[in-house]
């Protein structure tokens, strides 16, 4: 027999190998083995077996890695599925689907040494005081990890030795078993009885979920249901119980034969989290492991964590992004929370979008796909009223409690007050104290943006637009000038603002970080405790945890943060919330900067009232009546759809088409920006085939130069991505650029700013 196999080190091609008598039978597709390459040794996948090869002389397969084979043929399916998709090597794909902990070549599991009991053959030999210490916690135990007992015991491992050397006990090396959630006390829980709302979502869900083929009366009953409808976007505003849904419906699709995988943001994937998947699945007749995989977790944490999955021991898998390809089989629900969340785009390549994967996913295996959030994606509802995706409904809280009342504070009338630029407005200060007084919570919120800034006038609220493409302008302060980051389009800085009625000479940005919010409540509220928590502060893992306990316990008052608080987190404590900049997300070069900021503001927004008093909401913005703003304020989810997929159909932003984005890097920006405008020359000859497709750019890239390289970017925008993405992996195959440019392709990028 013959394997052909891909390797990492070979792009776009497969090599033919021999396999040895001795592997005969053991080589799968799908498993990975060491293979000669030249002078070297490498490591590949095998991706198909053949009787016979058209290359004469092959060398052997030298090694199997692994005693399962690693990739399943469902997920090889899935892999090649993403290489053409996204427009990248089937290699590179496969290195994507396996931790990088599982593909090593090394064994990735712990030995230690374990003690375990030998039952005594004739009587018990008298045993010093220690020994017999030893003993007695051998004897309850029956086996348990040296260390452990050293630790329990107080004694020496010669102790032990000497009760080994009597018959008394074995001491063996053992696989060992990592397991990240050792030191939580999972409580188990019992399923919630649901309310109407709820009850409606599982019942469709579960309908969707059949047995997987071997337990089916009729084989292929599922190929009667159509893909559409299994796949929900469940659209239920936060605390309406879109986490209890997720779990029965995974109990039922594990009485079904089946397993889950249930995808959440990296950022939301906390202990509580976890925990409460853990929790529910943890006794009872359907009981499993529940395996996580995410990056906080050690290599071999996640290396073992993965073959629980593999081995069939782990039904359910929690994860992050890329746990969309955890070998889970038969697979009947994935669960993907928090849909909209731009984080399930992976950012280097295989550059995959972890919810359309599980949407692929779904259709291969005939897998139900649950797609969860209060503010789902353009894309998906755009999907779900085209009837691709059902759609589920849970418009209130569980609790009946009201959303809370969002006040939008217009900040431009602050400023004219004539005391300079305000952090705060009035309004917000009044409310925070009040809110003090009464020795409740308050959370402030800042979405600041690293690097890319838009002009705004402090007065009036003026943003600098591009004329062509309806993004903001970026402002580069080095060479003052405006730039649009998708066309190209440039423009001065003006001296005054623009608005006539305004004409404010002081038009600049005025930077403002959570710092410097910090301090300035700082001086504000003296008596208050404050803390900040954004990514600067959480360099260590703990931080993120310790903060937000304090905060729970009461320990914090005010809470300062960018994202990171505005996700799932629950304070019952929280009566107050301030968004202290809203415009900041709204004016970044980036089509989808309305849809961020009305996705940010509701989530925000939710974090308030979640206990017995009802909560409220203070926005400040310079653009008040942006309806990205003005919608997040009503809670309007419907009426905030309606005007953007209007905007987006005018100007052909998705989902009204898929966008292709096409950078090129180089220190040499001349040499880069002459690549670019050959590529954008190619573009228009090879590709007049595709009738809808727009070419902008070449432009900068709104980080125009990072790590000494200049950036230059072209964004292509068709209906058609599946054809472009073949036409793509054949044109950037076919041109050669100068050594010192690279060329990249992003299939759906979701960060242009
Ligand atoms: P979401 O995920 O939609 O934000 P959760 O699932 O976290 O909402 O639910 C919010 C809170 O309501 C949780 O504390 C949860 O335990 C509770 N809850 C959910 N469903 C019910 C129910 N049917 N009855 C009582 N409490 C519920
Ligand atoms: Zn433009």
């Amino acid at each position: 027999m013959i394997a052909r196999v891909t390797l990492e080190i070979a792009l776009r091609k497969e090599f033919d190998y021999a396999i040895p008598p001795e592997f005969a039978g053991q080589v799968e597709v799908g498993s990975r083995v060491k293979v000669p390459f030249g002078p070297r040794q490498v490591l590949g996948v095998v991706t198909s077996l053949l009787e016979a090869s058209t290359h004469p002389n092959l060398r052997p397969v030298l090694k199997i890695i692994g005693r399962q084979s690693q990739v399943t043929p469902r997920v090889l399916q899935l892999a090649r599925w993403i290489a053409e998709y996204y427009c990248c090597p089937v290699e590179i794909a496969l290195k994507g689907v396996l931790p990088e902990a599982v593909r090593k070549e090394a064994e990735g599991w712990r030995q230690r040494l374990f003690v375990s009991i030998v039952p005594p053959s004739g009587g018990m030999p008298k045993l010093t005081r220690r020994q017999q210490d030893a003993w007695n916690v051998i004897e309850e135990w029956r086996e348990l990890p040296l260390q452990e007992l050293l630790r329990l015991t107080g004694t020496t491992a010669k102790t032990v030795r000497q009760l080994e050397d009597l018959g008394l006990v074995a001491i063996r090396r053992k696989v060992s078993e990592r397991d990240p959630y050792a030191q939580e006390h999972i409580l188990p829980t019992q399923p919630l009885r649901l309310n109407p709302e709820q009850s409606a979502a599982l019942a469709k869900i579960q309908k969707a979920i059949v047995a997987p083929p071997s337990s089916r009366l009729t084989p292929h009953a599922s190929d009667s249901v159509p893909a559409a409808s299994r796949t929900f976007l469940l659209h239920g505003v936060t605390g309406s119980g879109k986490t209890e849904v997720y779990l029965q419906a995974i109990a039922h699709a594990l009485e079904q034969g089946q397993g889950a995988i249930v995808l959440v943001p990296e950022i939301s994937l906390t202990p509580q989290t976890v925990e409460r998947f853990k929790a529910r699945f943890s006794s009872g007749k359907l009981q499993t492991l529940v395996a996580v995989l995410h990056s906080h977790l050690s290599a071999g944490e996640r290396h073992d964590e993965w073959h629980k999955i593999r081995q069939g021991r782990a039904r359910i898998v929690i994860g992050a992004r890329s746990a969309i390809f955890a070998p889970v089989d038969p697979l009947g629900l994935i669960v993907v929370d928090e849909e909209h969340e731009h984080s399930y785009k992976q950012e280097e390549a295989p550059r995959y979008h972890a919810r359309d994967v599980a949407v692929v996913r779904g259709q291969m295996e005939g897998a139900v796909v649950v797609l969860g959030s209060a503010t789902p994606s353009l894309e998906s509802f755009y999907n779900a009223q085209r009837a691709k995706y059902a759609l589920l409904e849970m418009p209130s809280r569980v609790d009946d409690q009201k959303l809370p009342i969002v006040r939008v504070v217009d900040m431009r009338k602050e400023n004219r007050k004539g005391k300079g630029v305000q952090i705060f407005s009035q309004q917000l200060k009044e409310a925070i104290t009040r809110r003090l007084e009464k020795a409740e919570q308050v959370i402030l919120f800042l979405n600041r943006r690293g690097f890319s800034t838009s002009l705004q006038c402090p007065l009036c609220g003026y943003v600098a637009q591009c004329p062509n493409c309806s993004v903001s302008l970026t402002y580069h302060r080095a060479a003052l000038k405006l730039l649009c980051h998708v066309c190209g389009h440039q423009a001065t800085v003006p001296q005054v603002c623009p608005q006539s009625n305004c004409a404010n000479p002081a038009i600049r940005y005025s930077g403002l970080g959570t710092q410097r919010v910090e301090e300035t409540l700082g001086r504000l509220f003296p008596a208050a405790r404050i803390r900040r928590m954004d990514s600067d502060v959480l360099k260590r893992k703990d931080d993120y945890r310790r903060i937000l306990t304090d905060f729970r316990t009461g320990k914090i008052d005010i809470l300062v943060g960018t994202q990171m608080i505005a996700k799932g987190l629950h304070f019952p404590n929280v009566t107050l919330v301030g968004i202290v900049h809203a415009d900041l997300s709204l004016h970044i070069a980036d089509f989808r900067a309305g849809e961020r900021t009305f996705q940010l503001l509701t989530q925000v927004a939710g974090r308030a009232g979640r206990g017995d008093v009802e909560g409220e909401v203070f926005v400040q913005a310079f653009t008040p009546f942006h309806p990205a703003i003005q919608y997040a304020r009503r809670h309007d989810f419907p009426g905030f759809y309606e005007q953007e997929i209007e905007f987006r159909e005018q100007l052909k932003y998705p989902p009204l088409s898929r966008i292709a984005l096409l950078m090129l890097k180089g220190r040499n920006e001349e040499k880069v920006m002459f690549s670019a405008n050959h590529v954008r020359c190619q573009l228009e000859k090879e590709l007049a085939v595709l009738k809808d497709l727009i070419i902008a750019g070449p432009a900068p890239a709104p980080l125009a130069r990072a790590e000494a390289n200049y950036r230059y970017q072209i964004m292509l925008r068709t209906r058609q991505m599946t054809q472009l993405s073949r036409h793509l992996a054949r044109l950037t195959e076919s041109w050669s650029l100068p050594a010192d440019v690279v060329l990249s392709v992003d299939i759906d990028p979701v960060d242009l700013a």
